[in-house]
């Protein structure tokens, strides 16, 4: 066969060579070492949590080493594509600490567009790009075409969509390929001809080279040394519209846009092979691959299941509606991605996590355990290291979104909020009230009457006549200009005169010998000012409560009793 004849009659409006390919894509210029990543999105949704991970390792791959991160979208597949999801997944991307150096970016009108020199950044944009190289290997003897339908339901029946098609007999489907694949390898320069001159579309297959029975030794910076056997699968290369698959793309664009690590899941294992033998064939060097394990949850009973796209929590989308900050997001990505960061944050409290030395071999290479637990967890420290205008800035932000009344309320009453976000924060041991924006109307609405309500009634071991005096006693006594200490001692001294021991050390001795302890008289006021049984520092709360709201509501309550 004339290779060369085969690749001017698919290809006759290919003039450009690799050679002129590798000039309008010169080598990057950085320094040594510096990484060059890239997120590739296939635009059909929402970032998904899964998806946030290695797009953190990449972020944090590429710029710790002073190198490269950029985007390209990957919209080969139109039947999947969704309107608008580029740009929004730059957005998501965005609040979680993803800032792209180049690649596919938002303008200023908010419209993805391309940035750097290395593109077009979208592979719907490429396709001359890939016909070079899909001509040089048709030239050599690399690839070949395929006219018959078979080659279409390949396209269809593709890598991905196996899954669909379990309940069919995969084994059998596999052998009725194989012969057809070998039959189509043997079409000759006439029959090309014929089908060329008749307009009927053709695939570009690859001519595989590999034998399943052989293994390929590899080492996958995630997962360590690995074996796995050669592609011998004539894989698609360019569907009949001319677009390329995956495989080849990935192949061409990471080596022209310069990618030195290839960030992605693990499920693009089973391709490894394929990949390999593409670059091989196109003359490039394989970049380093790290293919990072699916994030599992634990199900109702307790066993490990992938995180899939419809469970809570997959979409990063949500976790603004449930009112999760992103630096506590990306702290707890960071706390699942390698082993010692959170030691590492205990010696470095202060510190952004971006200035964590993260490290390849401190991944998990089995799959992470996603746990909303931890997840709250994590949070609350983080926000327990906030400042009060921050906190106030972002409650007030996250309740205009979505609950609107209760931002209005924090908005028109800002110094108030930020007296009351103030509470128990900044020292050693800050409180760790909030896990979410959301926990905030829970925890402090109770300041405004609008959501002060009395949760639960006194414990009836209290006697009711005592509830009353102690508080018509601290109504008789109560100075908001008291400093704490003053204010405590009335209570103390209302606690002993109602028979409620301040002695703790005597009341655990022998509890039955006294009504209650002065904790207890605590809780009486705590539940007429706030209406709780936990809240934050009675005297701070009175302080900002004001003079005329504690006794308002001592009085309701002991009118109540
Ligand atoms: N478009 C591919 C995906 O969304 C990209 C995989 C890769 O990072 O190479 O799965």
């Amino acid at each position: 066969m004339d290779y060369k004849r085969l690749a001017e009659l698919l290809f006759p409006n290919v003039t450009q060579t690799p050679a002129d390919m590798e000039s309008l894509y010169p080598a990057r210029q950085l320094p040594e070492g510096a990484k060059v990543t890239r997120f590739a999105p296939s635009p059909t949704g929402f970032v998904h949590f899964g998806g946030l991970f290695p797009t953190t390792v990449a972020e944090r791959l590429a710029h710790q080493s002073g190198g490269v991160l950029y985007l390209r979208i990957e919209d080969t597949d139109a039947r999947r594509e969704v309107a608008g999801a580029a740009e929004g997944l730059i957005k998501t991307l965005s609040r979680y600490g993803i800032d792209f150096d180049e690649g596919a970016i938002l303008d200023e009108s908010g419209k993805v567009s391309d940035k750097g020199i290395y593109g077009p950044y979208k592979q719907s944009l490429r396709g001359p790009v890939y016909h070079v190289y899909a001509k040089q290997l048709v030239s050599e003897g690399k690839a070949y075409p395929c006219f018959t339908e078979a080659a279409e339901l390949e396209e269809i029946l593709s890598v991905n969509k196996k899954e669909e098609i379990k309940n069919t007999d995969w084994q059998a489907e596999a052998e009725a390929r194989r012969a057809e694949m070998l039959k189509a390898r043997e079409i000759t320069m006439d029959e090309v001809e014929k089908n060329i001159a008749a307009g009927n579309p053709f695939v570009l297959r690859i001519l595989a080279d590999g034998d399943s029975e052989r293994k390929i030794k590899f080492t996958d910076l995630v997962k360590g040394a690995m074996e796995i056997p050669e592609n011998d699968e004539d894989f698609v290369l360019l569907k009949s519209d001319g677009i390329p698959t995956y495989h080849f793309a990935h192949a061409v664009d990471d080596h022209l846009m310069g990618t030195t690590h290839v960030i992605r899941g693990e499920e693009w294992l089973p391709s490894l092979a394929k990949h390999l033998q593409l670059f091989r064939y196109l003359g490039f060097k394989t970049p380093k691959y790290l293919h990072i394990a699916q994030i599992m949850r634990l199900d109702e009973n307790g066993n490990k299941k992938k995180l899939s796209k419809r469970d809570m929590g997959a979409n990063m989308d949500d976790y603004t509606e449930m009112g999760y900050c992103p630096e506590a997001v990306c702290e707890y990505v960071m706390t699942l991605l390698n082993s010692n960061y959170e030691e590492w944050r205990m010696q470095n409290p202060e510190k952004s996590y971006k200035e964590f030395p993260f490290n390849i071999k401190k991944m998990s290479v089995s799959g992470c355990l996603f746990d909303f637990a931890k997840l709250e967890d994590v949070s609350k420290n983080v926000i327990s290291k906030m400042d009060a205008d921050k906190v106030t800035d972002a409650v007030t932000a996250w309740a205009l979104e979505f609950d609107a009344p209760f931002g209005k309320l924090l908005s028109e009453n800002r110094d108030m909020a930020k007296a009351i976000f103030s509470i128990g924060r900044g020292g050693k041991k800050p409180r760790k009230d909030l896990a979410t924006w959301r926990d905030a109307k829970p925890y402090m609405g109770f300041f405004f009457d609008e959501y002060y309500e009395v949760e639960s009634p006194y414990p009836d071991k209290f006697p009711k006549e005592d509830i009353k005096s102690v508080l018509t006693e601290f109504l008789a006594t109560y100075e908001p200009a008291d400093d704490m200490t003053v204010w405590f001692d009335k209570i103390k001294s209302i606690a002993e005169k109602n028979g409620y021991t301040t002695d703790m050390k005597a009341y655990k001795a022998s509890p039955e010998s006294f009504k209650g302890n002065v904790a207890d008289v605590s809780m009486f006021l705590r539940l007429a000012v706030t209406g709780k049984v936990n809240s934050p520092d009675m005297y701070s709360v009175m302080q900002i409560l004001g003079k005329e709201k504690v006794e308002a509501r001592i009085l309701t309550m002991i009118e109540k009793l």
